[in-house]
C-alpha cells in the first residue's frame, strides 16, 4: 500500500524539528523509519508532516563520563551491539540491541525510535528498564529528564509529549561488580519478542546488592518484575536459586492484563516468562563470574 500524502522536512537542529512539531499537530518525527514507514504504508499512521531528524549529529553516538554513559537517540542498534565497552559495562543494552530483527533493521533502527514508539513487543524497553535509564526529552521550553520507571505507560503510549523529541538516554555507571543479560523468545513470524527478559545485577561482597529485572511481550508495556528483584536482593550469588526466583515472575501481573493474541496465548507467555527469567538470571550470573578476579 501507499501512504497518504505528507510534507517532508529534513532538519539539522533539534530546535528546527521542535518548531515543525509545534506548527503541525499531525507532524511525526522520522528516525530509522523501521516502525513508522510500515505503519504509514499500511494506513495505521497518516502524519501530515514528516520531520526527518536523521542528520542531527548531536543526537548520534555514545559518550562516557565518570558517572554515566549517554546514548544519543539516533544511535543505531548496530552501533550499540558492536560496542565492546557497552558489552563490558552495560551488556543488557548491548545484548538487547543485538537481538533486534536482522542486520538491515539493526543498521537503520535507533534506540530513540524504539523507546519512543513504546511497542510492547520491542526489545529495548525491558533493557532500558533493567539498566535504570534516564530518558532525556526536549520540547520548546527546554529539556526534561524522566526516570525510565515512569516512562512506559501503555501500548504505544509513553510519557513523551506530542511536541517533544527524545534526545537520548543516560545510564548510571556502576562502582560494584555488575552484570546483565537479555534473552528473548522471538515470534517465529516477525522476530519481535513474544517474551523478552532483561536483568541487571550488582554484587557487593558476594551478595546481590541490587537487582533490576524487566520483561516485554507480556503486558501492554514493558514492566519491572519486582517480586523477582525482591527475592534476589541480599542473597549470595553462589547460593541463590534462580529457578525459585523466576517462579515469582508473574506474581504482580494481573491475569486480565496479560497479552493474549494470535501470536501466543496469555498462558504460554506466562510459561515463557518463567523460563526466560531464569535463563536471563543465569546468563547475568555467568557474566559476573567471568568478571570477578580469580583467587
Ligand atoms: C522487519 C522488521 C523487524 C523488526 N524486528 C524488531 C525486533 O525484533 N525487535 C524490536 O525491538 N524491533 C523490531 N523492529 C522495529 C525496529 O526496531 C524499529 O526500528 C523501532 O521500533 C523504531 O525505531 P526507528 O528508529 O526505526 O523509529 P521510526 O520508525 O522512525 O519511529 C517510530 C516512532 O517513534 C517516533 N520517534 C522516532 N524517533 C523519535 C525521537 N527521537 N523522539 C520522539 N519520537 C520519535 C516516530 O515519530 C514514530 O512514531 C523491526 C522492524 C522491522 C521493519
Amino acid at each position: 500500500m501507499y501512504p497518504s500524502e505528507f510534507d517532508y522536512h529534513r532538519v539539522e537542529r533539534v530546535d528546527d524539528a521542535l518548531d515543525l512539531l509545534v506548527d503541525d499537530p499531525d507532524a511525526k518525527i522520522l528516525s530509522g523509519g523501521h516502525s513508522l514507514i510500515p505503519m504509514m504504508k499500511s494506513g495505521l499512521a497518516n502524519p501530515g508532516t514528516l520531520v526527518d531528524i536523521g542528520e542531527i549529529e548531536e543526537l548520534d553516538g555514545i559518550e562516557w563520563d565518570d558517572d554515566a554513559v549517554s546514548v544519543g537517540a539516533l544511535t543505531t542498534y548496530a552501533t550499540i551491539a558492536d560496542d565492546d565497552e557497552l558489552w563490558d559495562e552495560l551488556p543488557v543494552l548491548a545484548e538487547a540491541a543485538h537481538e533486534v530483527g536482522d542486520i538491515q533493521v539493526r543498521n537503520r533502527g535507533t534506540i530513540g525510535g524504539n523507546v519512543a514508539h513504546g511497542d510492547p513487543a520491542s526489545d529495548l524497553p525491558a533493557a532500558v528498564l533493567a539498566a535504570d535509564a534516564t530518558v532525556v526529552v526536549q520540547g520548546v521550553d527546554g529539556k526534561r529528564r524522566i526516570d525510565v520507571d515512569d516512562f512506559f505507560l501503555g501500548m504505544y503510549a509513553t510519557e513523551l509529549g506530542e511536541d517533544e523529541i527524545l534526545t537520548g538516554l543516560e545510564f548510571p555507571r556502576r562502582e560494584s561488580d555488575a552484570a546483565g543479560a537479555y534473552v528473548k523468545k522471538p515470534s517465529p513470524s516477525s522476530g519481535y519478542a513474544l517474551v523478552g527478559v532483561a536483568v541487571s545485577l550488582e554484587v557487593d561482597g558476594g551478595r546481590i546488592d541490587s537487582a533490576r529485572v524487566a520483561a516485554n511481550g507480556i503486558m501492554d508495556h514493558a514492566v519491572r518484575l519486582e517480586p523477582v528483584e525482591e527475592r534476589l536482593v541480599g542473597e549470595t550469588v553462589e547460593e541463590v536459586s534462580f529457578e525459585d526466583a523466576a517462579q515469582v515472575a508473574d506474581d504482580d501481573l494481573e491475569e486480565f492484563m496479560m497479552m493474549d493474541d494470535i501470536q501466543a496465548s496469555a498462558e504460554f507467555r506466562r510459561q515463557l516468562l518463567k523460563v526466560y527469567t531464569e535463563e536471563a538470571l543465569n546468563d547475568a550470573a555467568d557474566r559476573l563470574d567471568a568478571s570477578l578476579p580469580t583467587a
